[in-house]
């Protein structure tokens, strides 16, 4: 990096530029603040949160979230993130997970008083969602992943491949790992590289109670950031919205950035690219060449991504009193009763959101027939629905959602905090975090490349947040 420059420089004097308002570009941002930079963070839409954002829809004339977003407590960089900026508070956290059969019979999954690994194994004997023999497979599968360590870390092997290999009965398979495991991570069993779904077991299921707690906020998502601006301005920063990068040159004289963005020409000391892949793939012509241009191009063009739709409505009336469900069989996977969630929501309507995960045939539906089968589904489940009348639909398909997670991934996701460039980091949740496509790979990426680039300046930060300890009987696993 750019030492010349550096040297003669006082550290409040060199500048950053972030470019990305999503949760990776937000993190690194605030934590270079923290460390004495002067931030500028330039974001191309109106608002923050990139992925998960929320925005004024004009057709139901409410505020929706691009989707439900759910994080939990082992979720350790995000939740630092939101202490930083003020946010943790508005996050509403639960231990119990209920699931639904159409028809309405119900199973609730959850922690409780037996020490870690055992918290949620009363819940699943009494679930009546499974067969004893789809609690056995369950059971026997958790140890395996608990047990076989180099196995389950080879990245060769696929989810669905174990599984079939594991004796997993078909209840399983379709009730806990298609529904809950796949749609954690957002993608088919056999699109899943087996460490990834182990991590999902271990860190949700295994390691303690408070690892696999649920946050959801309880205000629309981009009000979640809205501390964010405030921070970084109280630090000699700024956030600078509608003003997507077009390009970026590297002038070696004077070792900084000079970049060209919808709202005029920027010049920085460093320069943080916290995009996802198919943007930055999209700036790397505009960039200069650089050793590893390259590499990194061939590592973008491995990267595949999953949808996510959701189906927002409104009913008359209240359909139910449970926050969330997981439900059963069907195309629509969750339910989120988003006035129980978002309080705050001035509407007389119910509002409920419905998730589909991982499913490129919804997202293929035309409006009308991916809204009329997702309401019929959802009267199977809850019969108040029936009589009650939608007043209001929206419906939002993120085709771009999540990057995959298949076998062999871990060689093409390059390492967050660096870049073929000087003085320029990669950032974005699809940098080798170790985590799959989550807000919380976004958060440590953005840590990791601030502290690669205070390191750059000599200084020790460690802005990583150190994962949660196990607890219990985990401690010796
Ligand atoms: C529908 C959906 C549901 C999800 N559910 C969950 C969930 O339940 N839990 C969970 O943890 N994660 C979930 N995720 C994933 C999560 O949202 C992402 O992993 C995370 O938000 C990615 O953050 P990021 O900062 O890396 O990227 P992004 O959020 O994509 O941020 C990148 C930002 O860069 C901006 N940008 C792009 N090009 C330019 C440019 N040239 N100049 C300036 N700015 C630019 C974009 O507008 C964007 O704001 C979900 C994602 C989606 C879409």
């Amino acid at each position: 990096m750019g030492a010349r420059r550096l040297a003669a420089m006082t550290k409040a004097e060199q500048q950053v530029i972030v470019v990305g308002g999503g949760v990776a570009g937000l993190s690194a941002a605030c934590a270079l603040a923290e460390a004495g930079l002067r931030v500028r963070l330039v974001e191309q839409r109106g608002y923050l949160g990139g992925r998960a954002s929320s925005y004024w829809h004009p057709g139901v004339e409410e505020t929706i979230d691009n989707c439900q977003h759910a994080l939990f407590g082992c979720c350790t960089n995000l939740l630092a993130f939101y202490h930083r900026i003020g946010a943790e508070g508005k996050i509403h956290w639960t231990r119990a997970m209920t699931m639904i059969e159409p028809g309405g019979r119900r199973s609730r999954l959850g922690a409780g008083r037996l020490p870690a690994p055992m918290h949620g194994l009363p819940s699943l004997l009494a679930a009546r969602a499974f067969t004893l023999a789809d609690k056995w497979a369950l059971m026997r599968a958790f140890s395996a992943l608990l047990r076989s360590g180099a196995k389950v870390s080879s990245t060769e092997w696929s989810l669905g491949e174990w599984l079939r290999r594991n004796g997993q009965t078909q209840g399983a398979i379709d009730r806990f790992w298609r529904l809950v495991i796949a749609s954690a991570l957002n993608a088919e069993l056999d699109a899943i590289a087996l460490p990834y779904a182990a991590k999902v077991i271990r860190e949700l299921l295994l390691n303690s109670a408070g690892a696999g707690a649920m946050g959801m906020s309880a205000v629309p998502l981009s009000e979640l950031y809205a501390g964010a601006e405030g921070y970084l301005r109280a630090r000699g920063g700024a956030v600078m919205l509608n003003a997507g990068v077009e390009s970026a040159a590297w002038n070696e004289a004077d070792g900084a950035w000079r970049l060209h963005t919808r709202a005029g020409a920027l010049a920085a000391d460093f320069l943080v690219l916290a995009l996802p892949f198919e943007a930055l793939a999209k700036l790397l012509p505009q960039m200069p060449p650089a050793e590893g241009v390259e590499r990194l191009r061939e590592q973008i063009a491995r990267q595949t991504h999953w949808p996510i739709c959701s189906v927002h409505l409104w009913f008359d009336r209240a359909i139910t009193d449970l926050e969330h469900a997981v439900l059963l069989d069907r195309t629509i996977h969750w339910l989120y009763n988003k006035s129980l969630l978002q309080p705050g929501r001035a509407t007389g309507s119910h509002y409920v959101e419905l998730v589909i995960s991982a499913s490129r045939e919804f997202a293929a539906l035309g409006r009308q027939q991916a809204i009329d089968l997702a309401v019929a589904e959802l009267k199977e489940f809850f019969p108040a629905a029936r009589a009650a009348r939608v007043e209001k639909v929206a419906l939002t398909k993120e085709v771009r959602a999540t990057f995959g997670v298949p076998p062999g991934i871990d060689a093409f996701r390059p390492e967050p905090g660096r870049s073929p460039w000087p003085n320029c980091l990669l950032a974005g949740d699809w940098t080798a975090t170790g985590w799959p496509s989550t807000m919380e790979s976004a958060a440590r990426s953005g840590h990791l490349a601030a502290e690669a680039l205070c390191a750059a300046r000599g200084e020790r930060r460690g802005w990583l947040a150190p994962d949660l300890r196990p607890a219990g009987w985990m401690r010796f696993v």
